[in-house]
């Protein structure tokens, strides 16, 4: 178990000097890609078929040189070299642990862990929930997912122990109203789950348990696992039903956990782990590296530092994010960020990148006369359309037939304004639109 740096950092590194920050990613990066070139069979080949030599890479800058990582390679990797493919860069007796991704594709990807991989992801993980207000000695309800090998079941059980933090993992699977009683009878601090997951157990929670879920004493909920966690309106609804304080965090699969968290400034995710992970920013069409400056928006690129089992250089992540400061009160020196949607999610209306979610924020400063659920409904195959987006939004039960002209034009209005792009909007009743079983809420619906 290890402990905290302060009560404001788990860790030393996350209020170094940029400086010194670049100085040990550039001795890291150094260190990794001769790691990578000795033993990774597919940088290897990756960086004889670039002419890529590695003992000419010294710095995160001359990382633009080298080739992206596409998933397709990972899953191609898989297939051609199993267990864990030919990016398997450690000794299969090394090996002590694989974790599954869901796969936006269907088919799952495998990333193996060493024991010290299993160190960095706690390390990361920490750093995370951390910054998120969770501390040693919280009792946590688990309420993301727990099962098929995903990493937000047994790995965020190992961080809330390497923490201190007594996990009891229940799972998102269980349900609300197992989850529920769990909560009744356990009386955690904190909670994590994915934030549309949270608010719904939140609104189950006066029917189950016969009271309002902020009677229950809870003091800080963790939410990640889809975009929208940072949305204004989505915090304020958690923060309001629970009771408690709502922060984001972001990750993914192939380098942690988490290696994103939300401090109490609650304005965007600190990047904290600068010892373990490279993030470049670049421009989703042009491959070129963006400075992770005030507003500059891209795609999250990664590379793993003194990783062992399945290392990744320049992995493309299709996590598209926009940056939301550069400093903070907190002390933490690494940016901030928000995920505005998946590269894979985005549409293109009429010509125009468009992020599903970016719709339901402006849906969302629409409550109370909205419960704030929409989908787009897309009668189109792929992501490109040239016809107005059909929307439905849920309006609330008491609107009245000018309150419901207003709302659809309202919508309309604001969705044309921020984003160029006309939409359609058909009112639905109140809590007529499926709310998240356990995992992700699709913001398209395929019709
Ligand atoms: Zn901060």
């Amino acid at each position: 178990m290890a402990v905290p740096f302060s009560d404001r950092v788990w860790s030393e590194i996350e209020t170094i000097d940029p400086a010194d920050a670049r100085r040990i990613q550039d001795e890291r990066l150094q260190q990794q890609v001769a790691y990578l070139a000795a033993r990774s069979a597919l940088y290897r080949e990756k960086f004889a078929a670039h002419g890529v030599d590695p003992a000419r890479v010294r710095t995160v800058e001359d990382l633009a040189d080298l080739p992206f990582t596409e998933k397709h390679e990972l899953r191609e990797s898989l297939a051609s070299t199993p267990p864990l493919g030919a990016h398997l860069a450690a000794d299969r007796s090394e090996v002590v642990q694989v974790q599954a991704s869901s796969g936006t594709t269907g088919s799952p990807s495998y990333v193996g862990l060493t024991p010290s991989d299993i160190q960095q992801w706690c390390e990361m993980g920490a750093r995370a929930l951390y910054a998120n207000g969770f501390r040693p000695g919280d009792w946590m309800l688990h309420a993301l997912g727990m099962s098929k090998g995903f990493v937000g079941g047994l790995p965020v059980v190992q961080i809330a122990q390497y923490m201190g933090i007594v996990d009891i993992p229940v799972g998102a699977e269980a349900g609300a109203d197992r989850l529920l009683r769990v909560l009744a009878d356990q009386r955690p601090d904190i909670l994590i789950g994915t934030p549309y997951f949270l608010a719904y157990l939140a609104e189950q929670t006066p029917e189950v348990l016969g009271a309002a879920a902020s009677t229950f004493g809870v003091r800080a909920l963790s939410v990640g696992g889809e975009p929208g966690g940072g949305l204004p309106a989505v915090r304020d609804k958690l923060q309001g039903l629970w009771g408690a304080t709502s922060r984001e965090m972001l990750g993914g699969t192939d380098f942690g956990v988490m290696y994103w968290g939300e401090c109490e400034a609650q304005d965007g995710m600190h990047f904290h782990s600068p010892d373990l992970l490279v993030a470049e920013i670049i421009d989703p069409e042009t491959g070129e590296v963006l400075a992770p400056t005030d507003g500059a928006e891209g795609e999250l690129v990664y590379t793993a530092l003194g990783r062992q089992a399945s290392p990744l250089l320049r992995f493309r992540s299709r996590d598209n994010v926009v940056v939301t400061g550069t400093d903070c009160a907190c002390g933490r020196t690494g940016y901030k960020i928000r995920c505005v949607g998946r590269t894979d999610d985005m549409l293109i209306v009429r010509g125009i990148n468009l992020f599903p979610s970016a719709v339901k924020q402006l849906v969302s400063e629409f409550v109370p006369v909205t419960t704030g659920e929409m989908r787009i409904r897309a009668d189109f195959e792929g992501h490109t359309t040239q016809k107005p987006l059909h929307v439905v939004v849920e309006a609330a039960d008491d609107l009245d037939e000018a309150g419901r002209a207003a709302l659809v034009a309202g919508v309309e209005g604001r969705v044309r304004s921020a984003l160029n792009v006309k939409v359609t909007v058909e009112l639905l009743p109140a809590f007529s639109l499926k709310r998240p079983d356990h995992v992700k809420v699709q913001l398209v619906e395929r019709v």
